[in-house]
């Protein structure tokens, strides 16, 4: 427990851009008489892998109020520093080079740093106040260089290098930092002011973004809190770096880090919004709903964060699924864009999960418990061992909705308005069977064989049923080529045979689905297709045999397996129906219009 009220004061210089080094000192006024310990997290919150980040620290050093003090390690991320007269002071040199929205990063054009990542935790003190004082960077960048964090300022003006706080070691890990020369833009969501600052070149419609997510940060607010009312926090940022290539995104208490193409960027002068911004709208969407599920709304597992090791919980399917059934509801909500583009998203979602035979290997309740080892390790084998909690999540919150509307007393909304009442809003966690004790309590009766079926078991929840009492036909179809990701009817003829294996543009088989024709024939993930049917592999060879050739046609197939080569007879198969797209009845029963319209309505 904490022996004393002094705060724990941090200062973090950006020392050497060049070559990639952040400064940290951690000050500890009262060391522990037996010597002070320090240990830094393996994994950060949201994020479910041990990741080690004190591989990255280069170089470790202590004093106290004597001189240098001897500092040992004692483990991959635990420091002993020998007993000494306070304060005592530690200061590491951390390489900071990773390109993501976890760790850090430091280059003359930008600086970056999440929390648990830097800052080491003097054992005792988790609880103690936190003082951070952010240095400028060296020479010419001070004057163009800014800081992004919702950090609260003690004493750095707005957007200012200096002295920021935090009531503990906790928060203070929950408020990344940028600091670069980004672009800025603002916006107001029932009376909180929202920042978005955008990292990186570009040429974006920044005034078009700010307006869209206004409205989707008020859809998200309204139905945690009410028509009007205030989120549970004060000022929200999104920090937004924008690359060549890239992809990810990270939640936090009142702020997420983003990571995005920068064609995902709204274009100048466009009106319509292109599948990229739609991409960049709806990962924004689900990073803000998290301010709310799984920052506030916690798994009793994440009360605290044990950031030591593996913290076990066979709710993520809820905390990540239902996020993602959210984020693009809320976009349908808003008004942002029309049902039918909303049904377009749905029908890739449930293309995804169709395409993934893993589904009835592992399910979501599973797959949440062993994220550690397998969802954020994928392998050749995890199209057909692993199911996505996030994408089979959603499906099983989007069912429960219905299932809930269908019977009238409740819905999703509701749940998640009790859960923020309930747990959320009083830090309280939520066990491992509250969320099923919950909707059967707003349901008015018992969900066991719903939760046994789809969270608990590996049976698709009956999607296209339950959609029909919505007024929305389901159908499905065989993929017409490599890039069909589903969503949309077909608009060509599809092939007539099916290798039932995944290949890259290189022609390497990236996956071999289980049962499948390429499985039958002796392919395998990783195998380098050279000929096809006696002509050398290409992704237009590919698509005429598959096209000409029928089911049950056997085909030669050369591959290199590592550096040897094989000979594989492979009987073509039929194409799966794997491909969803949803439509919207054109005149439904009234009472089945009215449950539509509430549905996608706010
Ligand atoms: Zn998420």
């Amino acid at each position: 427990m904490d022996r004393s009220p002094h705060p724990v004061r941090y200062r973090i210089t950006p020392v050497d851009p060049h070559a990639h080094l952040f400064e940290v000192a951690c000050t500890v006024d009262d060391p522990d008489p037996q010597g002070q310990r320090f240990t830094l997290p393996t994994w950060v919150p949201g994020s479910y892998l041990i990741r080690e980040f004190a591989r990255h620290f280069v170089s470790v050093r202590a004093n106290g109020r004597e001189g240098a003090v001897a500092i040992d390690k004692l483990a991959k991320d635990t420091w002993l520093a020998a007993p000494c007269t306070g304060p005592l002071t530690v200061v590491a040199q951390i390489y900071a080079y990773d390109v993501s929205v976890r760790t850090a990063y430091l280059d003359q054009h930008r600086g970056y740093f999440n929390g648990p990542s830097v800052f080491l935790s003097p054992e005792g003190r988790r609880s103690a106040p936190c003082e951070l004082v952010i240095d400028p960077p060296p020479d010419a960048l001070r004057a163009q260089w800014r800081v992004a964090t919702t950090l609260p300022s003690d004493g750095a003006r707005a957007y200012g290098f200096g002295r920021y706080r935090a009531d503990n070691y906790d928060a203070l890990i929950d408020h990344p930092v940028e600091m670069s020369s980004f672009a800025l833009v603002h916006f107001d969501a029932n009376g909180v002011p929202h920042d978005i600052a955008v990292t990186g070149r570009h040429d974006a419609d920044l005034d078009r973004l700010a307006a869209d997510l206004a409205r989707v940060c008020r859809c998200h607010i309204e139905l945690f809190e009410g028509p009007g009312s205030r989120p549970p926090f004060d000022r929200y940022l999104f920090q937004i770096t924008a690359l060549g290539e890239g992809y990810g995104g990270l939640e936090h208490a009142s702020s997420t880090s983003l990571i995005c193409r920068r064609d995902e960027l709204p274009p100048r002068g466009a009106s319509t919004i292109g599948d990229e911004y739609l991409n960049l709208l709806g990962l924004a969407s689900h990073e803000y709903f998290h301010g709310w599920n799984v920052k506030r709304i916690k798994p009793a597992a994440f009360t605290p964060y044990d950031l030591t090791r593996e913290s076990y919980t066979r709710l993520l399917w809820a905390f990540e699924g239902i996020t993602s059934y959210y984020d693009d509801l809320a976009l349908v909500r808003s008004g942002v864009i029309e049902p039918e583009r909303y049904l377009e998203l749905l029908g890739r979602s449930i293309t995804t999960v169709l395409r993934n035979p893993g589904r009835h290997r592992q399910s979501v309740a599973a797959s949440s418990f062993d994220a550690w080892i397998k969802f954020y390790r994928p392998d050749e084998n995890t199209p057909n061992a692993v199911v996505s909690y996030y994408v089979k999540g959603s499906l099983v919150a989007l069912a429960l909705d219905l299932l809930l509307r269908r019977e009238g007393k409740a819905s999703l909304d509701d749940v998640m308005r009790a859960l923020w009442q309930r747990y959320g809003r009083h830090g309280t966690g939520v066990p491992e069977d509250g969320i099923e004790r919950m909707a059967a309590e707003l349901a008015g009766r018992d969900l066991h064989d719903f939760f046994a079926r789809y969270v608990h078991g590996t049976d698709d929840p009956p999607l296209d049923e339950w959609l029909a009492d919505f007024g929305i036909d389901y159908h499905v179809r065989a993929a017409q080529n490599a890039t069909d990701r589903g969503g949309k009817a077909a608009s060509g003829t599809p092939p007539r045979a099916a290798l039932d294996a995944k290949v890259g543009a290189d022609m390497k088989l990236l996956a071999v689905y289980s049962g499948g024709a390429a499985e039958r024939a002796g392919l395998a993930a990783g195998d380098q297709l050279v000929a096809l049917d006696a002509l050398r592999a290409g992704v237009e060879t590919l698509r005429v045999m598959l096209e000409r050739r029928g089911p049950g046609d056997a085909v030669p197939i050369h591959a290199f397996r590592r550096d040897e080569l094989n000979e594989h007879i492979v009987e073509l198969a039929s194409p799966a129906l794997d491909t969803c797209y949803l439509t919207l009845q054109a005149h439904p029963a009234d009472e089945i219009l009215a449950r539509r319209t509430r549905w996608m309505s706010p």
